[in-house]
């Protein structure tokens, strides 16, 4: 079967389900290592051994929410001494003297934070900082502020835009398959509606990233109907920048407290590899760019899934609060000198990058293989 998936790679051809759903099973480490290998191969051919980084935040406006999902350890009900809600003067000071090129702006949702209250904190980084792209809400959000502003999801989509919103998060997809959905963040909406949002944007002319979160009580096979849904969707719109692999933090979270009752034990490298590399596979120039994260692994380990795969190592990350509260002990800021450092001792060639990866010399979306990216649908 290696044989076989190798030689469609060779042949830039897709892989199916079943192939996917076999190198997702694999156990046997060598075989394994041919894995990490071909994805590694992928890889050099599309992005010719530059990693990528972003000099970025994270600005989560709120931690108050109305929804239980059981792999978060972010949320608070409202009355604990640690709940917030950041207000303008707060966004503003955080971004002070940062230099950032990008924010990743989220929130819980909470009635206390209106749609507009939101909008207002998008509005005021466009007004004192034009040149900051806002990578902002994630499809539930839309979806929440939809629901509470009875406005479509196009509409709110729209309004976000025009306060200043550049592209959609890919994030609350967790695992798109409602089986599992159903278990670990059943109010949540379901993985068609995820698709749905995202597709309208995409329509709209607003990029997005894509997002799995894995390692938890899902298995392989729902790894492939997420992998497909990404797939069938990017081969629509073109539209996904990038596909970022999240690694559940049991630490701190009722569903990690669910697997050690039920005595669920994983290999994290091994599960961290597998995923970077099937990803990158299945994948090939559909979506170019691979995502690893040290705030998750650590920048020593992060560095070392460049060779499964991965091609960009995420973002310096100022105050990146959701892993942190999940138990991730890696800090909250990497300079960009560290991360040029780490990259070049590698043997790769670090490059700073905005949101959609366009780098100061030339853009990195367009396709070097012969698989072909529809492309994007024009702005309504
Ligand atoms: S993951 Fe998001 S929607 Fe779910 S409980 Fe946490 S903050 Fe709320």
């Amino acid at each position: 079967m290696l044989n076989q998936i190798k030689s469609k790679i060779h042949s830039h051809t897709d892989i199916t389900n079943d192939e996917a759903l076999w190198l997702f099973n694999l156990e046997d480490e060598v075989a394994l290592r041919e894995v990490y290998a071909l994805a590694d191969q992928i890889n050099e051919e599309l992005n010719h051994g530059v990693v990528s980084y972003i000099h970025n935040m994270n600005f989560n406006y709120t931690n108050i929410c109305e929804l239980y999902c059981t792999f978060c350890a972010f949320r608070r009900d409202g009355d604990e001494a640690d709940a917030y809600i950041r207000s303008e003067k707060d966004i503003l000071q955080s971004i002070e003297g940062r230099g950032i090129s990008e924010i990743t702006f989220q929130g819980g949702l909470t009635e206390k934070v209106k749609f507009e209250d939101a909008l207002g904190l998008l509005r005021v980084v466009k007004r004192e900082h034009p040149e900051i792209h806002l990578h902002a809400f994630s499809p539930e959000e839309i979806d929440y502020y939809s629901r509470t502003t009875s406005r479509t999801r196009r509409e709110v989509l729209q309004e976000a835009r025009e306060a200043g919103m550049d592209s959609l998060c890919g994030t609350a997809a967790e695992i798109l398959d409602d089986e599992i959905r159903q278990k670990i963040c059943p109010t949540k909406i379901s993985a068609d509606d995820w698709i749905s949002i995202v597709r309208t944007a995409h329509e709209m002319g607003i990029r997005s990233t894509s997002t799995i979160m894995y390692g938890h009580i899902e298995r392989p096979k729902h790894w492939v109907n997420h992998l497909s849904r990404l797939r069938e969707l990017q081969k629509e719109t073109g539209m996904i920048t990038e596909f970022i692999p999240l690694l559940f933090m049991p630490d701190n979270a009722n569903l990690g407290r669910q697997m050690r009752r039920l005595g669920i034990q994983q290999n994290r490298e091994r599960l961290a590899l597998k995923m970077l590399s099937v990803g990158r596979i299945y994948f090939q120039n559909y979506i170019r760019n691979v995502q690893t994260s040290w705030v998750k692994f650590g920048l020593d380990f992060a560095v070392s899934t460049l060779f499964a795969g991965a091609n960009d190592l995420s973002g310096t990350l100022y105050s990146e609060t959701i892993t942190r509260d999940a138990g991730g002990q890696n800090g909250e800021y990497v300079s960009l000198e560290e991360f040029e450092r780490v990259i070049r001792a590698a043997g790769k060639t670090p490059q700073e990058r905005d949101t959609l990866y366009s780098f100061q010399k030339g853009n990195s979306l367009g396709t070097k293989r012969s698989v072909q990216i529809p492309s994007p649908v024009p702005v309504s």
